[in-house]
């Protein structure tokens, strides 16, 4: 743990880049007050919290996604699961010679941001925004150059035109507010799974019966954006317990999934397991 605590090191970072950020009722600009709080033209207020991230949301929502699930998620990212992922979207960041400014929306842990911000060649400094409270204040664990505000997707508390690279990886997207927050020639980079993401255990929850088909995800992509590139990640990870413990809390196939299955793969000492992913790459319209 370095000397300053976590809410200092994000109050200098928010006095910093506050201007890439505008207040989410009036949508006026912010600055950093006291060390304590965001404050708007129109003074509204929002304190920094103690762990170090801002509430910008001006009022708690409940989600299905809970402390658990995002501890599991980030046991699970820190032990390498999605390491050829970060790689190919660091390739593609790091294709252009510039700083980045980086939203990571839905970015529940921030696992996946602060992974990439750490293998970037260049600088760059990152927003990690989500809904779940219980995710944001795990994120503020990780040591990148980031702020990490609990936000709605639908009205992100971020400036108009100020962003290089908006991350969504495997969330749901929001094109509109995408639209508005990149810079002209910003990318936006998505991340959706494939046929065969995680087979073995839609294998034996649902015993194939549930196919899972993106065409209509990626169909939607083009109609907001301009398809750039593709790229697929396809590997396999033998995944030995507790960590297949934890795949199994984190994603949501095991939701619904009968519970003798699901304890019949927590009772697996381990498993090769899937992971077959897409990578887009967009600019505006
Ligand atoms: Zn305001």
């Amino acid at each position: 743990m370095s000397q300053l605590s976590k809410k200092a090191i994000a109050s200098k970072l928010l006095q910093e880049y506050s201007q890439l950020l505008r207040c989410p009722i009036c949508k006026r600009t912010m600055i950093m007050q006291n060390d304590q709080s965001l404050v708007c033209e129109e003074n509204h207020h929002f304190d920094l919290a103690k762990k170090g991230y801002v509430h910008l949301l001006s009022q708690s929502i409940e989600t299905k996604y809970d402390k658990e699930l995002f501890q599991s998620r980030k046991r699970i990212a820190e032990d390498g699961f999605f390491a050829p992922l970060i790689k190919s979207i660091t390739k593609i960041i790091d294709s252009n010679k510039t700083d980045a400014i980086m939203l990571d929306a839905g970015c529940g842990e921030g696992s996946h941001l602060a992974q990439i911000q750490q293998s970037l060649e260049q600088a760059s400094f990152g927003i990690g925004a989500d809904i779940a409270k219980e995710g944001i204040q795990l994120a503020t664990s990780n040591s990148s150059n980031s702020v990490w505000i609990v936000a709605d997707l639908a009205n992100l508390p971020i400036a108009t035109t100020s962003i290089d690279y908006i991350l969504n990886i495997l969330s749901p997207s929001n094109y509109a507010e995408f639209d508005r927050l990149l810079k002209k020639e910003g990318k936006l980079i998505k991340v959706i799974p494939n046929s065969d993401y995680l087979k073995e255990l839609r294998g034996i929850f649902y015993e194939d019966k549930e196919a899972y088909d993106n065409e209509s995800t990626k169909a939607r992509f083009q109609e907001k954006f301009e398809l750039l590139h593709t790229e697929q990640v396809r590997y396999s990870v033998n995944v030995k317990q507790p960590l297949l413990n934890d795949l199994v809390k984190m994603t949501p196939l095991s939701w619904s999934a009968d519970k003798s299955k699901v304890e019949e793969v927590n009772n697996t000492e381990s498993m090769n397991i899937t992971v077959d992913l897409s990578i887009l790459v967009g600019i505006k319209k």
